[in-house]
């Protein structure tokens, strides 16, 4: 059986199912928890840029996963 680990938190992903339990952003894996997280911390961001674009989304998200890699969580600002 194939081990996949989320690239944020480094926990096994047990059972990954695409989109379900296991995301994918660029060439990181998150487990669901982190892809929560990633999605509260674009929340207030997206609300105050308008027009949206997603170009910018996409760049924010990936620059929002890489920190998290780094320090084991996505930071979400509360
Ligand atoms: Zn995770």
């Amino acid at each position: 059986m194939k081990h996949v680990f989320c690239d944020v938190c480094k926990k096994e992903i047990s059972d990954p199912i695409p989109a379900r339990t296991i995301f994918t952003m660029r060439e990181y894996d998150l487990c669901e928890s982190c892809h929560d997280d990633l999605e509260a911390a674009t929340k207030s961001t997206v609300r105050s840029k308008n027009p949206f674009d997603f170009a910018w989304y996409d760049t924010m998200c990936v620059e929002l996963v890489q920190d998290g890699v780094k320090k084991n969580r996505i930071p979400v600002s509360k």
